[in-house]
């Protein structure tokens, strides 16, 4: 799969799961028998689920976390033509509840936005499509198709304003939205919160790389291991500078797994908005463990494009995070 990027493309990303094991805790130890594992096709890539308990209890929660994902789809996807996303991107203002999925991504969107100085943009479809990703045959664009591409990219136009009590109002401005850095991270904690609020918990769910985890892997041991994929492929996965906490997520942005080739180079599916070039600093991968998985999966697409420098400034301000830079 190569240039498929958007999270609701239809084409599986089978390698994006492979971004993360979960190092089994056991290492010599017998296998916990109750480890339940389920893996599905869900927005454009591959769900995992992993329960510590019994095959019954695993797949109500299973239901759930795959419910979730659906709800998440149905409204964000570019791809279903009556989506609340697809609707903006048609010029519709709509009014929603302010704490439905578009309202919660749209305002987190626009936050990260600010706060990454335009590294993250949720608006930069039409430079992933000057460069190929959205079908057709990837190539360099013209300048012109360039400027006008990046004229029409702008999350400033995105605008959110209050309603009635409990509403929003949210129009695009002109802009054509694309959550496809952060929706995946918003869809696991969705799962994650309702799991919770019905009692469930020792699971770890997976969305293309965008991992939380609840309670425990194996009774009396309280962190999760998970392990990140060598960008290159050359050196084996390498564990996280900590185990994962229950509730804790982690996410990782790469230019391995999504790219187009043009006349051999590859060039990755994170775009600079603020030069229109997809990024291409030396960096391999970012991996985020944040509070969230929405946090973990938009701050890693920031630090992509920031780079290891101006990264490290926005972590100084984002506490709560620890970010890994891997070189190509
Ligand atoms: P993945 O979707 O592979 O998990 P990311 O979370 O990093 O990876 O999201 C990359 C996707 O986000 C791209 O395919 C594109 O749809 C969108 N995107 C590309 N560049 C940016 C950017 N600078 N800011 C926000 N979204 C971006
Ligand atoms: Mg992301």
């Amino acid at each position: 799969m190569k240039n498929h990027s958007n999270f609701s493309a239809p084409a599986l990303a089978i390698a994006a799961v492979a971004a993360f094991a979960f190092l089994s805790a056991c290492g010599q130890r017998e296998p916990d028998t109750r480890m339940q594992s389920f893996s599905w096709p869900t927005m454009g890539t591959v769900a995992e689920f992993t329960m510590r308990a019994d095959g019954v209890t695993a797949e109500r929660a299973q239901k759930l976390a795959a419910n979730a994902f659906r709800l998440v789809e149905t409204n964000l996807s570019v791809f279903v033509a009556d989506s609340a996303v697809s609707r903006l991107n048609r010029g519709e203002t709509i009014r929603l509840a302010s704490d439905s999925p578009l309202a919660n991504v749209a305002r987190f969107a626009r936050e990260t936005a600010e706060a990454s100085g335009d590294a993250f943009d949720p608006t930069v479809n039409p430079l992933m499509r000057a460069w190929g990703f959205r079908g057709g045959t990837p190539s360099i664009p013209s300048a012109t198709t360039l400027s006008n591409a990046l004229e029409s990219v702008g999350w400033r136009r995105l605008s959110i304003g209050n309603a009635a009590s409990g509403e929003i109002v949210i129009s695009a401005g002109g802009a054509e939205l694309d959550f496809g850095a952060i929706a995946k991270g918003y869809a696991v904690d969705l799962a994650y919160d309702r799991l919770v609020a019905n009692g469930f918990t020792d699971f770890l769910i997976n969305l293309g790389g965008n991992i939380r985890v609840c309670g425990s892997p194996e009774s009396g041991r309280k962190d999760w291991n998970v392990a990140v994929r060598d960008p290159s492929g050359r050196r084996p996965p390498s564990p996280l500078p900590r185990p994962l906490r229950s509730g804790e997520a982690v996410a990782t942005s790469g230019s391995y797994e999504r790219f187009v080739e043009i006349d051999g180079r590859r060039y990755s599916h994170i775009i600079d908005p603020r030069t229109g070039i997809p990024v291409d600093n030396g960096l391999g991968s970012v991996s985020v463990i944040a509070p969230t998985a929405m946090e973990a999966d938009a701050y890693s697409t920031t630090l992509f494009v920031l780079g290891r420098e101006a990264g490290a400034a926005f972590l100084s301000t984002h506490h709560a995070c620890t970010a890994v830079f891997i070189g190509q």
